[in-house]
């Protein structure tokens, strides 16, 4: 397994390795670029094949994870960590103190946060053995409810102001009357359902989950169609809110939709489906732009938490978005391309210090 001449190594500063005998920890903490400050970004616990889909994937997500964060103008770089195993099988208490006794080792160039198959109590338990654990604080969101440190309530957030700025943009409206698809029904397009309805959206979704399903037939009088029917259905919007690769030659060849805008990391299949949806005349907000609300929030842990604040700095996600979208209609370029670019511009600007505590990750 190569690691330097890796396809993905992308000039990663740091890519750890570790195994610890006892609890039978087998994880990588992948570190892009932390020119802009400490990388913050999740862990993913799931049963690899291979070690080597294991190291492909957190140097994909860590590369991600930098131009998410230059994107949403954070005193952040770019991270990630995968654990190996089955997350509902192998995730023992031993592990994720073993996790934190690796993360504490890395004297806080990575910061950890939850991402899939860990959760807001997992990371908790790693936080008893190391201080650089984020998004695990209880707080006050803006009515003044307790809500845990859980990020999809933001990135859900993120990404209906995302829809909404697409759509303002492509079709001088709002969200009255606007068609969306929702691929996807988890913790963040459960979330997002909501606002698009609250919205006035009319909404058709998909899910493996048949309950899910039923809920949102009652609750917003969704339109619920099959797994494969969710790219060619008859809507203004698509946003894929479930794994990577939704944006591939089979959904582009059938989607009606003009806009494409959702949670998912990793949403073009190919680096080349970024020119083929522009092509098409399709609208994409680019996958890090639009879903970074949950890292903004995050990145305002603390004590002096302030959801407020927090919510003004999702909320220019779509000042962002609509940048990207004027730049891409005056250039004839691709969003993601542009977006790459000006993140990159970002990335090489400024150098910070470690501050290596998580207290002052957003200062
Ligand atoms: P989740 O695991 O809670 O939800 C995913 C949902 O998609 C599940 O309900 C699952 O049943 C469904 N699903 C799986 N395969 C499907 C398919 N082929 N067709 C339709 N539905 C399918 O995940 P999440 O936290 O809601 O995140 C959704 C996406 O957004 C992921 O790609 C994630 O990486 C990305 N993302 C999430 C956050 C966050 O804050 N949670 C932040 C940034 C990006």
């Amino acid at each position: 397994m190569s690691v330097f001449s890796h396809k993905h190594f992308a000039n990663h500063e740091n890519v750890h390795f570790h195994h610890d005998k006892k609890s039978g920890l087998k994880a990588i903490v992948a570190v892009h670029n932390t020119n802009l400050g400490p990388a913050l970004g999740g862990c993913r616990m799931f049963p690899y094949a291979t070690d080597e889909d294991a190291l492909s994937d957190v140097l994909k997500l860590s590369r991600g994870m930098s131009y998410k964060s230059a994107m949403a103008n954070l005193a952040l770089g770019g991270g990630k960590s995968v654990i190996i195993g089955d997350p509902k099988t192998e995730k023992t208490p031993a592990l994720l103190h073993a996790m934190g006794d690796f993360l504490e080792s890395l004297g806080g160039q990575y910061i950890v946060a939850e991402d899939s198959g860990t959760s807001v109590p997992d990371l908790q338990e790693m936080a008893t053995h190391s201080k650089y654990v984020a998004g695990i604080q209880s707080k006050m969101d803006i009515n003044g409810n307790a809500i845990s440190g859980d990020p999809s309530p933001a990135t859900a957030y993120g990404v209906y102001t995302g829809i909404r700025a697409a759509v303002s943009f492509r079709y001088h409206s709002n969200l009255n009357g606007v068609r969306v698809a929702i691929q996807g029904l988890g913790n963040v397009g459960m979330y997002l359902a909501q606002h698009l309805y609250d919205a006035g959206a009319i909404l058709t979704v998909c899910d493996l989950d048949e309950d899910k399903l039923n809920m949102a037939r009652i609750r917003w009088n969704a339109n619920v169609v099959r797994l494969n029917e969710i790219f060619s259905a008859d809507v203004d919007v698509f946003a894929p809110c479930a794994m990577g690769g939704a944006i591939n030659d089979d959904s582009l060849a059938v989607m009606k939709a003009r806009i494409i805008a959702g949670a998912a990391n990793n949403q073009l299949a190919e680096v080349r489906h970024d020119q083929t949806v522009t092509n098409k005349g399709i609208l994409y907000a680019p996958d890090y732009v639009i879903n970074a609300g949950g890292i903004i929030d995050v990145s305002y842990e603390g004590a002096d938490y302030n959801a407020r604040v927090s919510r003004q700095h999702v909320e220019s996600i779509s000042d962002t978005l609509t940048e990207i979208f004027e730049r891409a209609k005056q250039t004839g370029l691709p969003t993601k391309l542009l977006a790459n670019q000006i993140a990159e511009e970002r990335m090489n600007a400024k150098k910070v210090t470690l501050t290596g505590e998580v207290e002052r990750v957003a200062s």
